[in-house]
């Protein structure tokens, strides 16, 4: 018998299943494929991520709290996960994106730069831009090691499984299958150190949709061969073939929001999906949000935006 059930062992079940072993709940992680897998969201060896989110103000407030959660795992994990090397942003003067960036920069304190064209050659000469394009630099902006950072998440749990088993003996690793699967799959403690690499990541947020149980079958030869002209033509002092070529997937909501909520009609299953290609930063918050709700807790934040009945097709069901 479990309190909770977590299906799913990307990086926002992971870090519920964290969040809810720290909470004392007995908690079983299920994933699917053995562990680490490159089918889901949440592989790869790095995300953005920033305090900055344009006019998603909520999202902003959120990350406040993620930036802390990222470096509490890291002194847990005693692993390495987020790089701060700021985060820039270009695009043409006047672009709506590039103004809302500096709104939410300047709204939520934020320290950034204003970059002119000339600032963009100075600075980064290794980039080839139109020459009317400006930049913003996010000093909140960085890099989070993914790959680090969902072994961490699993890791932790894992110890934290362990302590509890230890010091009231209601866990036995035989007794307990989301331990065993981790450890089973030799996922978590038998991984080869990945090194930070020193190399670029070009990546492409626009693919075609995909049915996840085919997703070999989707044609990335014409998304190849755009982002290849996209080297090319910004990116010069890079080769054009990529060393390593890697299709992801993510889920879109219609809104781009999350959906982080109760199930309309079965109150005790609680959804975390639809984290719209920009879930990785928020996942130590989200893990903390979805264990909330599994403990019938008061959220920590306004969840209005992420409700699952903002979507017509959900109210008519229920
Ligand atoms: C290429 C790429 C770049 C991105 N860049 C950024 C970025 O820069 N910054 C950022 O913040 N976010 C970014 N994202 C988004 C972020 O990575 C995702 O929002 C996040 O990884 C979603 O995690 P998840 O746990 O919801 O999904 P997943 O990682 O897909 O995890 C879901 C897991 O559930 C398992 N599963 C599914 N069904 C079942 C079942 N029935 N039984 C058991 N297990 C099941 C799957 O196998 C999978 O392991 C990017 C995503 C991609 C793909």
């Amino acid at each position: 018998m479990y309190d909770v059930v977590v299906v799913g062992a990307g990086i926002e079940g992971s870090a519920t299943a964290y969040n809810l072993a720290k909470n004392g709940q007995k908690t079983l992680l299920l994933e699917q494929f053995p562990l680490p897998h490159s089918r889901g969201s949440s592989h790869g060896q790095s995300r953005i991520t920033r305090v900055e989110y344009g006019e998603d103000d909520h999202y902003a407030v959120m990350m406040k709290e993620g930036g802390k959660l990222w470096l509490s795992l890291e002194r847990e994990s005693g692993t390495s996960l987020l790089v701060n090397c700021g985060c820039l942003s270009v695009s043409k003067q006047g672009n709506s994106y590039m103004k809302a960036t500096i709104s939410s920069l300047s709204r939520n304190g934020i320290k950034y730069d204003i970059l002119t064209p000339g600032d963009l050659r100075d600075r980064y000469p290794m980039l080839s831009l139109p020459p009317d394009y400006v930049g913003v630099f996010d000093y909140s902006g960085g890099v989070l090691r993914a790959d680090k950072a969902l072994r961490a998440f699993q890791t932790v749990l894992i110890l934290v499984l362990y302590w509890k088993e230890k010091k009231d003996g209601e866990f036995s690793a035989g007794r307990f299958p989301a331990f065993r699967n981790i450890r089973e799959n030799g996922g978590v403690y038998a991984l080869p150190s990945l090194e930070y690499p020193g190399h670029a990541k070009v990546c492409y947020h626009d693919g075609p949709e995909t049915d996840p149980d085919s997703r070999d079958m989707a044609d990335t030869g014409r998304i190849l061969s755009t982002m290849k002209s996209y080297v090319r033509e910004h990116l010069p002092s890079l080769q054009d073939p990529p060393s390593i070529v890697e299709p992801c997937m993510y889920t879109n909501t219609p809104d781009k929001q999350f959906i982080l909520d109760h199930h309309p009609i079965h109150r005790n299953i609680i959804i975390g999906a639809g984290f719209s290609g920009h879930g990785f930063k928020l996942a130590p918050v989200v893990g903390k949000i979805l264990s909330e709700l599994a403990m019938d807790k008061t959220p920590s934040y306004d969840l209005t935006p992420c409700r699952i009945d903002r979507f017509s097709s959900t109210k008519a069901r229920m």
